[in-house]
């Protein structure tokens, strides 16, 4: 006879699930969860905070470059953001009342790292090491570890020799007063650019040292007028202004436009960018020569920034377009062999995104490791599923970055929950992608590379063997329709022989 829910999973009928990572994705997921009844779950933090990227991230002026309205859960429109992009420290406080709301608290482990996962065919469970050396097992695994999460470290010769302060924008140093400090700043990605208009005013001389500069976007961020937070207390204000954020993101990515030169959107939008260029330094010809690519926009991920341009003009800021090669103990070396004397370094010098799942060595039933299995060119269906993992589902994983994030994530947390629901109803224990769904699927992202000015630029999209592995072609709706449409298709489901119950799952007494 055919098992019950309960006799699967326990007592209260549903999979256990570990989540990891208490990011914008985890907390997606943990919500997601509830909504669907789902209360046997646990969320393990690796960080003392909720938070992800916006606790990780702390520098001074760090803020996001997508509209507060847009860069927040379908669920939880109702905040009362200050500015037309939310700082930090206003986004650490909409992740804390999200997981307030719903009840989420329960269910995290802060300072709980989880180092790997191993699937176990018998039983068809997951065996999660954590670095606290306890074994949790779970039916089913969701990472939310996020795509910016490893810091790119720089292994120039004599950094460790350097004697001032030196660290990277992912731990920024606030003990470190900059005031009258001599600093270098190594980068001209989306983190310098809003850190050096702000540490300009205060520090002596800041040095910016540029390998190859990106097409920065007019942000056009400004605190809210009175009359703009009183109109956005209203729903409908909050909804029409998410849409019409949402529809110039859909339109900018149909068909792939933005990222096609030769397409009007983005020709159109190369010209804004060197239309900024030319009116913010029209008397500099130097910097305008300097921070103006060489390659077809938006070939790295574009910067959205207002005041960089107008840093770089000040007296006491020298930009240094070159690459940093080499440390001295008081001074930064660049590429033509000049050595500038500073106090403090600064590492702006971004992340590893195609090291997927850095962090997590997960194996599956083959016994082996997904990244192994990768060899070093990450894939997944709709990025979030890998043949010969199942019950295993990546947020924000291959392949899925570039559209509009949080509702990506949604949509990934949503299809996740979808085969949760799908165990509990058909009594399945095992849920896997179908091979020749996967292969077909990949073939096909990577066929939509072609045309794109991330194929012919220097960016952190491409693996080792120069194939994209970070991006997401299309947009938010093509993704969303995919999501809903493919998951039952898409895979096989099958159950064990044996119990799948896992034991010693650390989730909230009321639902054990
Ligand atoms: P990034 O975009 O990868 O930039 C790293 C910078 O370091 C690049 O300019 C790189 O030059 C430079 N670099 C590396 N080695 C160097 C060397 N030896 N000498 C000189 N320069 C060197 O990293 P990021 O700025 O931290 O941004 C990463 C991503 O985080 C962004 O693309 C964005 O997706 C996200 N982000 C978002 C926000 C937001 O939403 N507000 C803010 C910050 C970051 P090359 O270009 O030549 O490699």
């Amino acid at each position: 006879m055919r098992k019950s829910a309960e006799e699967l999973f326990g007592p209260a009928g549903t999979p256990k699930v570990i989540v990891i990572g208490a990011g914008l994705g985890g907390i997606a997921a943990g919500v997601k969860l509830k909504k669907a009844g789902v209360e046997t779950f646990v969320i393990y933090e690796r960080s003392a905070s909720v938070g992800g990227t916006w606790w990780d991230n702390q520098y001074p002026g760090c803020e996001v470059d997508v509209g507060s309205y847009l860069y927040s859960y379908s669920f939880k429109q109702r905040f009362p953001w200050t500015r037309t992009h939310a700082t930090q420290p206003e986004l650490l406080r909409y992740i804390e009342e999200v997981v307030e709301d719903y009840g989420l608290r329960d269910h995290i482990q802060l300072s709980t790292t989880v180092e790997s996962a191993a699937w176990d065919e018998e039983r068809h469970i997951y065996r999660v090491a954590l670095a606290n050396g306890q074994v949790e097992e779970c039916n089913v695994l969701i990472s939310a570890v996020g795509f910016l999460n490893t810091p790119r470290y720089p292994d120039w010769p004599g950094l460790d020799q350097f004697e001032g302060p030196k660290f990277h924008t992912f731990r920024w140093e606030h003990e470190h007063d900059l005031t009258k400090k001599m600093v270098a700043i190594v980068g001209t990605g989306s983190t310098a650019t809003q850190i050096v208009p702000v540490i300009a005013p205060v520090v002596d001389h800041l040095y910016v040292f540029q390998r190859e500069p990106g097409w920065i976007i007019p942000k056009g961020d400004h605190d809210y007028t009175q009359e703009q937070l009183d109109r956005f207390r209203g729903a409908v204000a909050r909804r029409r202004e998410r849409i019409r954020l949402f529809t110039w993101l859909e339109m900018a990515n149909f068909r792939r436009a933005i990222h096609r030169p030769g397409t009007k959107v983005n020709a159109n939008l190369e010209s804004i960018c060197r239309g900024f260029i030319d009116s913010e330094l029209a008397e500099r010809p130097d910097l305008r020569e300097a921070v103006t690519p060489s390659y077809p926009f938006p070939g790295k991920r574009p910067i959205f920034n207002q005041t960089y341009f107008g840093a770089l003009k000040r007296d006491n800021v020298t930009l240094i377009p070159k690459a940093v090669t080499r440390v001295t103990p008081r001074g930064i070396v660049d590429a033509a062999g000049v050595e500038r004397q500073v106090d403090v370094l600064v590492l702006a010098t971004g992340f590893q995104p195609t090291n997927y799942l850095a962090s997590v060595e997960v194996t599956g039933r083959n016994g082996r490791s997904l990244h192994d299995e990768w060899n070093g060119e990450p894939e997944g269906f709709l990025g979030m599923t890998v043949p010969g993992f199942p019950n295993f589902y990546i947020l924000y994983g291959p392949n899925t970055n570039g559209g509009e994030i949080i509702s990506f994530l949604e949509h990934q947390s949503s299809y996740a929950v979808r085969a949760i629901r799908r165990m509990r109803r058909e009594r399945v224990t095992a849920i896997e992608v179908r091979p020749d769904v996967f292969r077909a699927y990949n073939r096909w992202i990577q066929r939509s590379m072609k045309g794109t000015a991330w194929v012919v630029s220097n960016n952190y999209y491409k693996a080792k063997t120069g194939k994209i592995v970070t991006q997401w072609p299309y947009g938010a709706l093509f993704y969303m329709f995919l999501t809903n449409v493919s998951g039952r298709l898409s895979s096989t489901a099958r159950r064990a022989s044996g119990s799948s119950r896992p034991v010693d799952v650390a989730v909230p007494a009321s639902a054990a």
